[in-house]
């Protein structure tokens, strides 16, 4: 259940009916807003006289439910903005991480050309093995940092865990949440205490109540910049590095308030059926998406098999401008 207290309410009587009724509460511009597990669905008789409205919801899909907002809900990253009355879809690029100033800086460039507004790349990254590169770190994110002034981008790189989640919330302007992080409660909980948007991927293992639930840790410390993130989930197949769950997106579309955003390169795990699905993925309406590029990806030093090099990337993004019209998206 979700309770607005009235506007009047101070912090101390909020907490005091917040621990109540084992809630846990947050301010929202004007209000204080307290949610309880959704097994409750009655308010409790003595706080009725401090409660403006109250949402009885089915599950723990709460704050980013449908029934609570009936919209998707609007992200400001610096001058751009998702979701709301936008209609924008956001193309978000770059290397699965970032080797080197000469590599960014010719990313940079990709994005430049193509009128493109915000960077990704990888400083933390999260190896399937501990043998492999493991990314520049907190030096990465300087550089990037660096790429950021120069050239005026917004920047995405990934938390993989807790000792590095303060400098990436600094650095960056979206903070990624990895597929593999998507259940640390530490990470979840202290990317929710700012404001910064937060893009959460999904764990290749979880259904999408669990995906879900995931981003309510967030929404609920009271940071309500959350976008979700479909990357692709683990299923018998083997050919393909994952499988894209489309399916997933319009249960999302229909029943979360929360920007969704596809990214095909981890789906499909193989640059040769990226822009396929990619245009696959613009046409089902949705607000942004996150392609990997590199500027020689045979030598890139992570995911060197599914990122679009700069000619490919072009052409890809060209083709997607007429389907973002069909479907009455800009692309952005
Ligand atoms: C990435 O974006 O480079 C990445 C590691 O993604 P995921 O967490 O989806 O595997
Ligand atoms: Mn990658």
């Amino acid at each position: 259940m979700i309770i607005h207290l009235k506007e009047n309410i101070d912090k101390v009587s909020a907490n005091n009916i917040a621990k109540e009724v084992s809630g846990r509460l947050i301010f929202d511009e004007k209000k204080f807003i307290i949610i309880t597990s959704s097994k409750n669905k009655e308010v409790p008789e003595k706080i009725r006289e401090k409660i403006d409205e109250s949402f009885i919801i089915d599950s723990d899909i709460q704050l980013s439910s449908r029934k609570y907002i009936n919209k998707t809900r609007n992200i400001k990253i610096n001058k751009i903005e998702l979701g709301g009355s936008t209609k924008n879809t956001l193309m978000i690029t770059g290397p699965c991480s970032i080797e080197s100033k000469d590599q960014i800086e010719k990313c940079a460039e990709l994005l430049k050309s193509n009128g493109l507004t915000t960077l990704r790349a990888g400083c933390f990254k999260p190896r399937t093995s501990p043998y492999s590169f493991q990314g520049l770190g907190l030096e990465g994110l300087k550089m990037l940092s660096d790429i950021r002034n120069k050239y005026g981008f917004n920047i995405i790189s990934e938390v993989k865990d807790a000792s590095h989640v303060d400098d990436v919330i600094e650095y960056t302007d979206i903070i990624q949440i990895g597929a593999k992080a998507m259940y640390d409660h530490g990470i979840l909980r202290e990317t929710g205490r700012q404001r910064k948007p937060v893009l959460l991927k999904r764990g290749f293992g979880s259904n999408l109540q669990e995906f879900v639930q995931a981003a309510e840790f967030i929404l609920s410390e009271g940071n309500p910049n959350v976008m979700l993130c479909e990357r692709g989930i683990r299923t018998f197949e083997t050919k393909t590095r994952f499988t894209l769950d489309l399916c997933g997106v319009s249960f999302l579309k229909e029943h979360t308030n929360l920007p969704i955003i596809l990214d095909t390169s981890h789906a499909m795990g193989y640059s040769y059926g990226v822009p396929d699905l990619t245009r696959a993925c613009v046409a089902m309406g949705i607000d942004g998406l996150l392609i990997e590029s590199h500027p020689n990806p045979s030598e890139a030093k992570s995911d060197a098999s599914q990122q679009l090099n700069f000619d490919e990337f072009n052409k890809m993004f060209e083709s997607l401008r007429p389907i973002c019209n069909a479907v009455n998206r800009n692309l952005i």
